[in-house]
């Protein structure tokens, strides 16, 4: 690789973030970190912004950014920010090559589009920007010659197994026309694969948040138990691959040793495979097409007991059948079942409802929304707007 890449780290406090800064601290004569954002840890950034002295970093608010200053005071010189479009401004910088985008949620959105919008390589965590407004994310990509790369683990490894003109195209080319015939999308089953289904109405939160395989942010966490993660992650793949939804199927793989496979006309199917650590999805899309080291383990094949596969159970997971749904319907239900899955799983983590209400909450929020298909950025966020709202007040008739 020629010059060092400058990056900016949206979300560098949480789990994607940190590893993304291990293997950055593997790798530093191509890395450099330009700027590091955070929403309300304070201290862990201070740590960061010591250990990696970014020339930028940005807090969600301005008592964060105040409590951040405080503790840099002499440590570092560090310049502080805050807020929204201070982490969006950063992300069109000039000197900035890479952006990683590893925000939580939708609040990744708007300095995610930023940094597409400035042609930079973007490195996508943050699915659930793409899933709430796929077809003005890929035009955008398209239209500013952005490089987009997928750090969700299933996505990077699919990415992998395409043949190189599909890599290249940028999502813009059929899978057909380059011999692909499905793409074959793995998920663990998260914690409650095997649990008594009708027991799942008393799943705890920490029951909810302890992923068998992988360590992550709590929100994806409880997705990943409910597997509207895998739901979200068929939508992200249809965006990311430019396929429909018959073009997927989704597999239950519980050892999380393949990450996704390809298939092909000639009846290849070609698997990526690693121990589950997202250090490797972000090390290959950090140096891609070059590899690096990421740190990570080779799996030991005489280690792995079982290597199981079985199809998705819809009745265990509702979420999986309603995002997949939504996926179908466009846009607008895309949009809606995002919003409302993120208020329903910040509910669930609250202690206000229980983990089986996390669907209820879904379901009834794209029952009664009416959305007309959400195409600009404004049709987008009112969409994203409304549905919370009624997602908050379905909350407030599961409580009363
Ligand atoms: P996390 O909760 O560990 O970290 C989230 C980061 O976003 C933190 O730095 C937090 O401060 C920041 N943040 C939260 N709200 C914010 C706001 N309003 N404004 C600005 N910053 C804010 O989450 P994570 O597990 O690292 O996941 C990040 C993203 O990556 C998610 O979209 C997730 O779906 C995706 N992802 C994560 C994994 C994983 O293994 N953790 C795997 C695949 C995809
Ligand atoms: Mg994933």
């Amino acid at each position: 690789m020629s010059a060092v890449q400058q990056l900016v780290i949206l979300g560098a406090t949480g789990s994607i973030g940190l590893s993304t800064l291990d293997v950055v601290a593997r790798n530093q004569q191509q890395f450099k970190v330009f700027a590091l954002t955070a929403g309300q840890n304070a201290k862990k950034m201070a740590e960061l912004c010591i250990a990696h002295q970014p020339r930028y970093a940005v807090m969600a608010s301005e008592s964060a950014a105040k409590q951040l200053s405080a503790l840099l005071k002499h440590e570092s010189k560090t310049q502080v920010m805050h807020g929204e479009k201070a982490m969006s401004e950063l992300c069109a910088h000039v000197d900035v090559d890479t952006v990683m985008s590893a925000i939580v949620g939708a609040a990744g959105l708007l300095p995610t589009l930023s940094a597409v919008e400035a042609g930079k390589k973007v490195l996508l965590a943050n699915k659930e920007s793409l899933v709430m407004s796929g077809q003005l994310f890929i035009d955008k990509v398209k239209k500013h010659k952005a490089t987009l790369l997928p750090i969700d683990s299933e996505h990077n490894a699919i990415f992998q197994c395409l043949p190189s003109a599909l890599q290249n195209t940028q999502g813009q080319a059929k899978l057909g026309q380059h011999g692909v015939s499905k793409i074959l999308l793995t998920g663990s089953g998260g914690p409650f694969l095997n649990r008594d289904i009708n027991t799942l109405n008393t799943v705890s939160v920490s029951e909810a948040v302890a992923h068998p395989n992988w360590s992550m942010g709590q929100k994806i966490s409880v997705d990943s138990a409910t597997m509207m993660n895998k739901g979200l992650e068929f939508i992200e793949a249809k965006w990311l691959f430019n396929c429909d939804a018959n073009d997927i199927d989704v597999v239950i793989h519980p050892q999380s040793i393949i990450h996704s496979m390809v298939q092909y006309q000639d009846g290849s199917i070609l698997a990526q495979m690693g121990n589950p650590d997202m250090r490797t999805p972000i090390a290959h899309a950090l140096a891609y097409p070059e590899r690096i080291d990421a740190g990570v383990k080779p799996l030991n094949f005489s280690d792995i007991c079982d290597f199981s596969f079985t199809k998705p159970d819809f009745s265990r997971y509702p979420n999986l059948k309603l995002a997949i749904a939504a996926c179908d319907a466009g846009q607008g239900a895309t949009t809606t079942v995002n919003a409302a899955n993120e208020i329903a799983v910040n509910a669930f983590l609250q202690g206000q409802i229980g983990f089986t209400d996390i669907y209820k909450v879904n379901a009834q929020t794209l029952d009664a929304a009416q959305f007309t298909d959400a195409k600009t950025l404004d049709e987008i966020l009112e969409c994203d707007r409304l549905a919370r709202i009624s997602a908050a007040q379905f909350i407030t008739k599961v409580v009363h």
